[in-house]
């Protein structure tokens, strides 16, 4: 299958060449050329196949074309290595926890899928040189793309971060303390120049003819779209609980690689009667369904911080399903958006109440699903993309209880940091890079 452009001025590139370029030479994000429908039969037998069953199904029609059969099996395999369960929190209110992979937030099934496939790629391609993946990171991508790609051959990882405590202590230690192929670069500047800076050098035409640069921000298709598979997984248990007649699912909402995932499952058949994009305060999204205007702002910072995203890529890919349609995107699209003191009070109430403990991001979804006001006839599911421990000062300072470190994470913790500092000009960030 071809994958093409949002800007449709760069040509239609393979699978292969897709996820080695990240981003498509005009800039566009790339798209399949056509999403395959899975039959209602198939999807209503899902409640009886475990979760690898339901991804591989999902895979094959997504990548089989051009992924081999084993291949593709052994990397569904890995990537979900961990199980990701539902779970009950009220009435018809569940919960999809996607925080029980390496770094405890949902980024890491796409960034191990990607990771083997991209590697499965480069050895496929013969690529005899260094690939360099450039990741730009507010905490979690960085530490889910670090863990994803520690020890993968031929490949080299850049995590660029902001400096001056502006990502956790927790999520700090994840990808400053791996080594081996993975070299974190503290920038003295905002996750906006972070993500300025990995823009720069690709579109540096030099530099890319120079070294072999790529992205494992959602911007890459594998990235993006593995995020299905977990999202038929969630339908097929709660069918199973005889519950999935009109699924309601709200989605925490930063760069919208969550969001445009589930969408492109919907796409493929999976039956969700509407999505609730929840935005914090960086609401640029919000504010595009309500009044059809796209205004990017500097990004503002909250207490969800993964959500702080003042121009987020993915929205061209959500526009290009619409076909560019407003009022189409918003019937299916539902949108609210909170400040800090709301999704704590969500956060405080819902720890009261069931004793369940969400971390801001989730607590952000869970709130929107709560505002939507669900009929008798619907189940809400909101996706808790992030383990709370991974945002302990708050999470504690907001409910008043203690917060226990999953050893996994606590692993992290007792590494040795490693990282660079750097200005946040780009000739610098290049020369650093030609040097290294
Ligand atoms: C990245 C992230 C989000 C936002 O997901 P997008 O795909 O960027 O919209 C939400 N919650 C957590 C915990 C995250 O790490």
């Amino acid at each position: 299958m071809k994958y093409y452009s949002t800007n449709r001025q760069a040509p239609p590139a393979t699978l292969e060449e897709a996820v080695i370029r990240g981003l498509a030479g005009d800039r566009g994000l790339y798209m399949p050329e056509r999403i395959p429908a899975l039959e209602a039969g198939v999807i209503r037998s899902m409640k009886d196949m475990s979760f690898h069953g339901i991804a591989g199904v999902v895979a094959r029609a997504l990548f089989g074309e051009d992924v081999e059969e084993e291949v593709l099996t052994a990397t569904v395999e890995d990537t979900l290595a961990f199980d990701t369960p539902v779970v009950h929190v009220h009435g018809t209110v569940y919960s999809l926890e996607l925080f029980h992979g390496p770094t405890l937030a949902f980024k890491d099934v796409g960034a191990r899928f990607m990771a083997r496939l991209l590697g499965h790629f480069i050895r496929r391609r013969g690529i005899d040189r260094t690939v360099n993946v450039l990741v730009a990171t507010s905490g979690d991508t960085g530490s889910a793309v670090a863990a994803g790609f520690l020890g993968v051959e031929g490949i080299r990882v850049f995590v660029l971060y902001p400096g001056g405590g502006r990502v956790s202590p927790i999520q700090e230690c994840q990808f400053t303390t791996l080594g081996r192929n993975i070299t974190a670069l503290e920038i003295d500047g905002t996750f906006d120049d972070c993500q300025a800076l990995v823009k720069d050098a690709f579109a540096d035409r030099d530099l890319n003819a120079r070294m072999a640069l790529t992205s494992a921000n959602s911007i890459n298709v594998a990235r993006f779209l593995p995020q299905t598979f977990y999202y038929f997984n969630a339908y097929a248990q709660i069918d199973r609980a005889g519950k999935a007649g009109e699924l309601i699912v709200s989605v925490p909402c930063g760069n919208l690689g969550n969001l445009a995932a589930g969408l492109i499952a919907a796409r493929m058949g999976l039956p969700v009667e509407r999505f609730v994009a929840a935005n914090n305060r960086n609401d640029v999204f919000y504010t595009y369904l309500k009044t059809g205007v796209y205004e990017p702002h500097p990004s503002r910072t909250t207490i969800a911080s993964a959500m702080d995203v003042g121009n987020p890529s993915n929205f061209a890919r959500i526009l290009d399903l619409f076909g560019g349609d407003r009022r189409a995107m918003a019937r299916t699209v539902a949108t609210r958006r909170y400040d800090d003191g709301e999704m704590a009070r969500t956060m405080m109430n819902i720890f009261r109440r069931y004793g369940y403990l969400l971390d801001p991001h989730g607590a952000c979804a869970c709130r929107a699903l709560h505002d939507f006001r669900l009929t008798s006839h619907q189940t809400g599911l909101f996706l808790e993309t992030a383990h709370p421990a991974k945002f302990r000062e708050t999470a504690e300072r907001i409910t008043g209880t203690g917060v226990d470190i999953p050893p996994r994470l606590q692993a992290f913790m007792n590494g040795w940091k490693q990282s660079i500092p750097l200005g946040r000009d780009y000739g610098g960030f290049r020369e650093f890079l030609i040097s290294s």
